[in-house]
């Protein structure tokens, strides 16, 4: 099999897949080693859904808007989000920018 990025040769090997910093295994996969671009196979992606699932981390993933709060700029958590990190009005966090497009909010 080929790369069909660059058409360099492709190796099987085992590869770990995290959501986050959240661990879903490591599955097989086919990475090309030119440009190291990783293909999962049908059977791993199966089993990264099963994982994704049974983490509690599938379809957390939300559009959202910022809005306005007096001189503040607020952002929504959807409230499956909430539920999942266990969140509670009053809770610490940290908010760190990571670069320009991604922001991470830790909780205390
Ligand atoms: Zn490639």
């Amino acid at each position: 099999m080929k790369c069909p990025i660059c058409e360099g040769d492709m190796e099987r090997k085992k590869v770990p897949y995290t959501i986050g910093s959240v661990k879903l295994g490591t599955f097989e996969a086919d990475v090309c080693s030119s440009c190291g671009e990783i293909f999962f196979t049908e059977k791993s992606s199966d089993a990264i859904d099963k994982n994704a699932k049974a983490s509690g981390l599938w379809g957390l993933e939300k559009k959202g808007k910022i809005g306005y709060s007096g001189n503040s700029l607020i952002v929504r958590i959807p409230k499956k989000v909430a539920e999942f990190m266990k969140l509670k009005k009053g809770r610490g966090i940290l908010i760190k920018p990571e670069d320009k497009k991604r922001l991470i909010i830790e909780t205390e």
